[in-house]
């Protein structure tokens, strides 16, 4: 794994009202396995190796980075990888998914299920199902977000980082604010933002975070789990040219869109200094690029 920076950000929005703006770039941990994925797999993997397993097993959407980053990692670790994937129409057409073609190319394997029967994936007879037809292996939950998952996480932030009075970061499942809250100081503030709706995820944050220092803004998902509109595309391509960073549509573009439309509306007072957390998720531009152009909207730079 590469060290990881902490990369200052100088807009004139951040000068104008006197705040310091710092990226955290995870994304650059390592090329293929990057960010947030990265955290969650690291405890998960040494215990499924400790305990003999040869065969991760997960779930995910088509363009799941976590998808991308078992795979990777199984390769990395000499375990086999399965990949429970929602969408039976994938069956014919999945190699013209960018991150399922990668992950087919790194050596995992396919089941394409029906949305209805993946929405069952935690259910009992499901598992048992998958037990006959794959028999032994080690179950990473979707998104792998589990407690081992949280501990890694705990890892991001580190001793240098408690200067900070904000840090930020995207949610999906919440495992990875979980992580940041536990290790962040009682005096920092964690601030999440959602790439989804839904009011599900306070309890889930609430099952692995031990502290109270977190909130959820839930005002900048752009109408949903990966929805991508041309205003957050522009927002996008704008910041790279500014600042060097790369975000991606699903999570830290609508994480450092919704930091800055706050810095604007003066959520933060004068000397705030703000930790922004890129979890990562570049991978995944391939295939909303892949969309964006057949409905003939821009795309984002890469
Ligand atoms: C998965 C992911 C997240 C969300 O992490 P959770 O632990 O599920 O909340 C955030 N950012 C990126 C880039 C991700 O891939």
């Amino acid at each position: 794994m590469r060290p990881v920076k902490n990369q200052y950000v100088t807009l004139p929005i951040l000068t104008e009202k006197q705040l310091t703006l710092c990226i955290k770039r995870e994304d650059l941990t390592h090329p293929l396995i990057s960010g947030n994925k990265y955290r969650k797999l690291k405890y998960n993997i040494a215990t499924a190796k400790d305990q003999g397993f040869d065969t991760l097993l997960t779930f995910g959407g088509a363009y799941s980075n976590h998808i991308a980053a078992t795979a990777y990692a199984g390769k990395l670790h000499g375990l086999r990888t399965i990949g429970i994937i929602r969408g039976e129409e994938l069956e014919v057409k999945w190699k013209e998914n960018p991150t399922l073609r990668k992950a087919s190319e790194d050596g995992m394997h396919f089941k394409f299920v029906s949305r209805e029967v993946y929405r069952q994936k935690e259910s009992h007879i499901f598992l048992q199902l998958l037990e006959k037809e794959f028999r032994n292996f080690y179950l990473l939950p979707e998104g792998g977000s589990n407690a081992l998952a949280v501990k890694g996480c705990e890892e991001i932030l580190d001793a240098e980082d408690r200067d900070f009075d904000i840090v930020c970061c995207a949610v999906g499942t919440g495992a990875t604010i979980a992580g940041i809250a536990n290790s962040a100081t009682s005096e920092q503030q964690v601030l999440g933002f959602p790439a989804l709706k839904g009011d599900f995820l306070n309890q889930d944050i609430r099952k692995f975070a031990h502290k109270e220092n977190w909130k959820l803004l839930t005002e900048y998902h752009f109408g949903g789990y990966a929805k991508v509109t041309p205003e957050l595309v522009h927002f996008i391509n704008d910041f790279r040219e500014k600042t060097h960073v790369p975000l991606d549509s699903v999570y830290t573009g609508k994480m450092i869109f919704g930091i800055l439309d706050m810095v604007k509306k003066d959520y933060f007072p004068p000397k705030t200094k703000i930790l922004a957390i890129h979890t990562g998720g570049l991978q995944g531009i391939a295939g909303v690029n892949q969309r964006l152009k057949m409905k003939n909207l821009p795309l984002i730079h890469v």
